[in-house]
């Protein structure tokens, strides 16, 4: 986006393209008044009153609405903003949008209402970035937590660990600007405060890893060497849902994905889809390939081996990739006589179950909804995303050093430059300190009307 368009009025619609109750038809600018005024039934003037009446084309009837008139700053963007509400219809919301960009509007990037209202200071990025997660959350519980940061929980932290961090810098600075008038602070003062201030930075970091999973899902994936069944668990698995959110196209050309809603979103993965477009008698032992691509990315295993077979070394290969992981042992089949071999001593308790009968798919639910919520039970006062982490990582390294630099008695110039880097770091995050490539960047992963 260039300077000159980001001043142009913006047209959208906002509320999904479907058949609803209300469709909504969004202008954000300077002509947001005027085009109105060109295309509906009544003059348009006062912010804060609703108006009834038809807008048309050319004398042609086109919809009754409401609409509902903002000045700027005093809107979501913090520009003159006018509200179509009209019929919910594909085509009359597409219609009035038409009209919207005829007289004078120009279509919306994605995400131009919110980084408008970013750039003009109505929210900080940390609260724009939280309106994504708002609308994209799979479970209700993360949207209840989104909201909690578009309130501003976050920035508030971040911008008391700022304070903290300048209120020192500033004294280190008056030390060595005015060392005839102001005392250096002492280095044990100046490592209290790192101390404290990366605390803070750590504990909003703990929260990294249950703030993942929230978002993203909790990734489960189904690994065994093939035939024992992991195929017919993931249906038997997904068969028992009702509550399926979206199929997710793989992101690898074979690997099957669907997403559940069991409280917490969960993305469960069959590695056996991957197999059954390739020659299966090809490579013996291919299983394991397999599953070492799932293994790596997932937060819980289901590993799968058949209890009517032999322990076989392949089975015995697959558990040693993933025995450090969080896993559960299942053995599959059961409703064959067991082959009575040993199998490994795991360190959770193995669940019998039959895929194809269903029998003690229920408990294995249980188990996985249990672990699942042990997981984003965790630690989740503050949610962030991975840029954020980042810059929450930069800063804490950055803090580090400051640290170690105070506790070695090093000169204070030197330690304000770590503490320059930590507190510009923090800045990124709320946006203070941001370059163009950044907030594009963020603002594509918005959909056209927000
Ligand atoms: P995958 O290769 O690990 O995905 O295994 P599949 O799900 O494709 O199953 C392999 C074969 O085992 C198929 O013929 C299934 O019908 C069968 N199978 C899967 N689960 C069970 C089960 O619990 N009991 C019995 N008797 N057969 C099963």
């Amino acid at each position: 986006m260039n300077l000159l368009e980001e001043f142009e009025t913006i047209s959208a619609i906002a509320t999904p393209l479907g058949t609803g109750g209300v469709g909504v038809i969004r202008i954000s600018g300077d002509k947001a008044f005027s085009i109105i005024n060109k295309i509906f039934s009544k003059e348009v003037a006062e912010a804060g009153k609703i108006y009834h009446g038809w807008i048309s084309d050319n004398g042609e009837k086109i919809d009754e609405v409401i609409i509902l008139p903002f000045k700027k700053p005093h809107s979501y963007t913090g520009e003159d903003v006018i509200e179509i509400h009209c019929h919910g219809g594909v085509n009359v919301v597409r219609n009035i949008l038409n009209l919207t960009l005829k007289n004078g509007a120009r279509l919306a990037e994605k995400g131009e209402y919110t980084k408008r209202a970013f750039l003009n200071k109505k929210l900080d990025l940390s609260q724009a970035e939280s309106v994504a997660d708002l609308i994209h959350a799979k479970t209700a519980d993360f949207a209840v937590k989104s909201a909690r940061n578009l309130s501003g929980v976050l920035s508030k932290e971040i911008n008391e660990i700022k304070s903290e961090l300048f209120e020192t810098l500033s004294r280190i600075i008056a030390g060595i600007d005015f060392p005839e008038d102001v005392a250096e602070p002492d280095y044990q003062y100046l490592i209290n405060n790192f101390e404290h201030s990366l605390n803070r930075i750590e504990n909003i970091l703990n929260c990294a890893k249950t703030s993942d999973i929230l978002r993203q899902g909790l990734k489960i994936a189904i690994v065994g060497k093939p035939n024992v069944g992991k195929s017919s668990l993931f249906n038997a698995l997904l068969n028992l849902e009702r509550a399926i959110v979206t199929d997710i196209a793989g992101t690898t050309r074979d690997v099957i994905k669907e997403n559940i809603d069991w409280g917490v979103a969960i993305t469960l993965i069959d590695t056996a889809g991957i197999r059954e477009s390739e020659n299966i008698d090809k490579v013996e032992g291919i299983g394991i390939e397999y599953s070492k691509q799932s293994v790596e990315d997932a937060d819980l295993i289901l590993f799968v081996y058949d209890s009517s077979e032999d322990f076989t070394e392949e089975d015995r290969l697959i558990f040693n990739l993933i025995k450090d992981k969080t896993f559960i042992p299942i053995a599959n089949k059961s409703d064959l006589p067991a082959s009575g071999t040993d199998v490994p001593l795991f360190k959770n308790d193995v669940v019998n179950l039959s895929a194809q009968t269903k029998q003690g798919i229920e408990k294995l639910k249980d188990r996985i909804k249990q672990i699942a919520l042990n997981f984003s039970s965790e630690d989740t006062e503050f949610i962030t995303n991975k840029r954020q982490q980042e810059c929450l990582y930069k800063s804490k390294q950055s803090l580090l050093q400051a640290l170690n630099a105070a506790k070695m008695n090093e000169l204070q110039d030197l330690i304000s430059i770590d503490l320059k880097a930590a507190l510009l770091a923090l800045d990124e995050i709320t946006g203070e300190v941001i370059t163009d490539e950044i907030l594009d960047n963020i603002f594509s992963h918005f959909c056209i009307g927000k």
